[in-house]
Order: structure tokens, then C-alpha cells, then sequence
């Protein structure tokens, strides 16, 4: 479904915070992409959602296809028309607009009634939502402005969501119930969902597959079981490691880079 192909991606013509990136997220797949601040894992799904430009970002090389079609070049809505939809970190709500209002604003690439259809899908998927649906949305918790947020991107009826840190600041337990959804959007719908996180543990524990980035580069991909029980990122990104420091991956002697988009 998704490729990107040796992706470049430099701000101000200077700052390369991508190098030569490949991933792939299939139908139906989880695909977590981790590695720590500063790695460009929100520069990847920038580039992917052709909204790097007000930052003086550019895709400068590589390729990023969407079913066979080039995603680069595009603009934001056609690449969200072609089904490509991102969660943006900090949930960027209209703070100032309804529940139901932002829902509204997610819309905008269907027709009224396919809207309404989505509408009731998103209340369904978040029954809380239901009674908020007139809050403004800046007086919401944490949680469920993050559903908000997720249910925004579902209005445009996505065939690929990517979310940047959705769980960042909310509690286990809320946490633990966005990804529940975003397992059910995959398993029952067949959405392909690729996942950007900073915890590591619960990303893998839902995810088929893992991406790890540092240093805008791919230095290592596996299955997600597999990269769970790797000796590497249970010390660097899981903290199982002994002594505290956390090292770089590069460091490691044992570790190989292994370019599977090459094979
Ligand atoms: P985090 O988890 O902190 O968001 P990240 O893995 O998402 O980290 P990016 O935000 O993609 O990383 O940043 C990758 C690199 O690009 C970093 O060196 C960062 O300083 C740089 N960068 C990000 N945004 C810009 C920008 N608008 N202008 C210039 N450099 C930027």
C-alpha cells in the first residue's frame, strides 16, 4: 500500500532530518516507527502528508507511493483524498470549536451525507464522544481530545492512518484504550495504521512490524515480536539494558544494518 523508497527529506535547504528512509505499510498492518527525539520519524509522516512546505521542508530524493501512485508532488487534500490521513502530535484541535464542529472540519473531502455516515462510525467507535458532542473541545481531557483528533482523521474515510505520539501525556489506562482502537481500526477494517511512539513497549506489543530511526536514517526493521526480544532495542528503547547509559545503536558492535528494501 504505502512505500517510501531512499527518502530525503532536508529543512531550509540545509538540515537533512531524513536520509534515504525506506519503509512499507501494508493493508491490514500495524506498522510501528520508533527511535528517539529528534530521529524524523514526525518528518517522515510529514513528507508522506505533503505538509512540509510551511516549514521549509523539502523532499529532496527517494520516492513515496500511495497503491502504486506517487504521493510526492501532491498536494495535502489530494494526498488525503487519495486516503492518506495523519493524527498530528499534540492533537492541533480547533480548540475553540465543538466536538462535533471538528469532526465537521474532518469532513471536508466527502460529500454531506458520506460525512454523516462517518459521523456516526466515529460516535460509534467512541461512545464518550457522544455526550461531549457540543463541548468545545479546548475543555476536553487529554484522552478525549485525542479521540476527537483520531475521529477527525476518520471522517475522511482513510485507507491509511498514521498517528505521531498519540499517547503522549495521557494515563496507561487511556492509552491503553487508543490503541485498542487503532487495533480494531486495523484488524476489522483493514486500515493500515503506521504508528509513531515514543513508548516503544506498548507501539510493538500492537504493532506486525517495527521501523527503528536515528539520525533521520532506517537502522533496523523486524517483525514486531522479533524486535521485541532484540537484545539492542530492549536495551535502548524498552530500558531492560544494564547500566543505565542509554548508548547509541551505532555503537553496538554486534549490530548489523540490514537494508531489506534491497533484498
Ligand atoms: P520527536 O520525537 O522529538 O518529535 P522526531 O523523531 O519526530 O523527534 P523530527 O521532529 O522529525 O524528529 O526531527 C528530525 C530532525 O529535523 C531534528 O534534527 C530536528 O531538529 C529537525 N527539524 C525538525 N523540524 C524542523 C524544522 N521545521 N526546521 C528545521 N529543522 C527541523
Amino acid at each position: 500500500m504505502l512505500n517510501l523508497t531512499n527518502v530525503q527529506i532536508v529543512y531550509d535547504n540545509t538540515i537533512e532530518a531524513v536520509r534515504e528512509a525506506s519503509l512499507t505499510v501494508g493493508k491490514g498492518r500495524i506498522v510501528a516507527l520508533l527511535g528517539s527525539n529528534g530521529a524524523g520519524k514526525s518528518t517522515t509522516l510529514k513528507g508522506i502528508s505533503g505538509v512540509l512546505y510551511p516549514e521549509d521542508g523539502e523532499i529532496k530524493g527517494g520516492q513515496i507511493t500511495f497503491e502504486n501512485r506517487q504521493l510526492t508532488g501532491l498536494a495535502p487534500d489530494e494526498i488525503v483524498r487519495a486516503g492518506v490521513v495523519m493524527v498530528p502530535e499534540g492533537r492541533r484541535l480547533f480548540d475553540q470549536l465543538t466536538v462535533e464542529e471538528n469532526l465537521v472540519m474532518g469532513g471536508y473531502t466527502r460529500s454531506l451525507s458520506d460525512a454523516r455516515r462517518q459521523m456516526e462510525r466515529v460516535y460509534g467507535l467512541f461512545p464518550r464522544l457522544v455526550q461531549k458532542r457540543s463541548t468545545v473541545s479546548g475543555y476536553l481531557s487529554g484522552g478525549e481530545q485525542q479521540m476527537v483528533a483520531i475521529g477527525r482523521a476518520l471522517m475522511s474515510s482513510p485507507k491509511l492512518l498514521m498517528l505521531d505520539e498519540p499517547t503522549l501525556g495521557l494515563a496507561p489506562q487511556v492509552s491503553e484504550e487508543i490503541f485498542e482502537i487503532i487495533t480494531r481500526l486495523c484488524r476489522q477494517e483493514g486500515m493500515g495504521i503506521l504508528l509513531v511512539e515514543q513508548n516503544a513497549q506498548m507501539a510493538l506489543a500492537i504493532a506486525d512490524y517495527g521501523y527503528i530511526m536515528e539520525n533521520g536514517r532506517v537502522v533496523l526493521d523486524g517483525e514486531a515480536d522479533k524486535l521485541l526480544r532484540n537484545d539492542d532495542v530492549r536495551e535502548f528503547y524498552l530500558g531492560f539494558g544494564e547500566g543505565g547509559s542509554r548508548k547509541n545503536m551505532r555503537d553496538v558492535k554486534h549490530y548489523k544494518r540490514r537494508k531489506r528494501w534491497l533484498s
